[in-house]
């Protein structure tokens, strides 16, 4: 089965033979080499002044981000199932919250969270996604963090970038903390969360809140190529050679390609008649709104063996998502579309002409070339 979801994503052979050599203790010097190698790769992956591995899904990392650095008020961008993840964790821990929400293909309004900004003096965190994963939609990060910054330097922009970082490049100057977790674009098992931190931050958390995500802890082992608890050892071995992968080819090269890809798929699927459901794609996946998406969906998994995403909440059984992060064969992807194009043929919707290869192919010759 070609697993095509936008997270988890495949595991590459080499990546998966680096975690089968034996197991590490982790308080020893051979590991800690392992850590402190890796950590220099997530520096130059979040290109931020810290960066933090903890043992946990990204989920874990969006709690850290609230606790360790929101003292006051938050303010979500909830335009999906992740933003709501941030408001409710905030809820969780009692943190007063300004909640700004959008229909799951509406990018964030700058003007409007200048507006709460201005009304909200109290506010000293905004929580948002990079790319909002309920409807592949891109939200300007960069520019409400610039906003954000030139309002009130005090305030912390913590950025979920689950299915941004090692997608595309993400411009830090004005971004306080960005998250990412194993099984996206890093194309790892679950279970590892990673965090860039700029000074400001590293500074804000101080003595840090909370306990096992404690981020205060964390910085003050993790310095030292160690972590306050067992660290998740086997998936940052992983880690550190897919990261040995993707420097060997080149962080341009992986966001041209996986912007390409995006592009491809796009191409093709339009072609076909379909429609791209967020207003502003994000290169992470391409998300599809279509009253078939399930039959489409069933088709793919049971016929041409290809497993795609569905969605949740509201949007369930009306889209389809499949992912374009990480080391993607492009005749696999080839496959996907032109599978895609057969089960609509298949419901009698449009007969196939091989109209998406033809879109997908052409579009990778010309801009691949270029
Ligand atoms: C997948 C995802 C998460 C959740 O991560 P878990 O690893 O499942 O905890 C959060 N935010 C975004 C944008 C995601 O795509």
């Amino acid at each position: 089965m070609l697993l095509f979801t936008p997270g988890p994503t495949p595991v590459l052979e080499d990546v998966r033979l680096a975690m089968a050599e034996p197991t590490l203790h982790h308080r020893t010097p051979e590991f800690e080499a392992i850590f402190k190698q890796t950590r220099e790769r997530l520096f130059k992956l979040f290109n931020m002044e810290e960066v933090l591995m903890l043992a946990s899904s990204g989920t874990g990392a969006m709690e850290a981000a609230v606790i360790n650095l929101c003292r006051q008020k938050a303010l979500v961008i909830n335009a999906g199932k992740f933003g709501a993840r941030f408001g409710q964790i905030a809820k969780a821990h009692g943190k007063e919250l300004v909640e700004l929400g959008y229909e799951w293909n509406t990018p964030a309004d700058v003007e409007q969270v200048k507006a709460v900004l201005e009304e909200h003096g109290d506010i000293d965190a905004i929580f948002m996604q990079v790319c909002e994963s309920a409807g592949g939609l891109r939200h300007p990060v960069e520019e409400i963090a610039a906003l954000a910054k030139a309002h009130n330097r005090e305030i912390s922009m913590v950025a979920d970038g689950i299915t941004a970082v090692g997608v595309e490049k993400i411009d830090t100057k004005d971004i306080d903390c960005l998250i990412t977790g194993s099984q996206k674009a890093l194309m790892l098992p679950p279970g590892l969360a990673m965090m860039g931190l700029s000074s400001a931050a590293v500074e804000k958390i101080g003595e840090g809140a909370g306990y096992y995500f404690n981020l205060a802890s964390e910085i003050k082992k993790q310095q030292k190529n160690t972590t306050a608890y067992t660290a998740a050892t086997t998936l940052i071995i992983g880690l550190n050679k897919m990261l040995e992968k993707v420097e060997a080819m080149g962080y341009d090269k992986l966001y041209e390609e996986t912007a390409l890809r995006g592009r491809a798929v796009g191409e093709a699927l339009k072609a076909i008649g379909l429609k791209i459901y967020p207003q502003n794609p994000a290169p992470a996946m391409t998300t599809i709104i279509t009253d078939h998406a399930e039959a489409v969906r069933k088709l793919l998994k049971t016929k041409y063996g290809v497993n795609i995403a569905g969605g949740q909440d509201h949007l369930k059984g009306k889209i389809f998502r499949i992912n374009q992060m990480g080391l993607i064969a492009q005749n696999e992807l080839a496959w996907v579309v032109d599978s895609i194009e057969k089960a609509l043929d298949e419901l009698g919707v449009r007969s196939y002409d091989g109209s998406a290869n033809a879109a997908f192919n052409t579009t990778f010759f010309q801009l691949g070339r270029a």
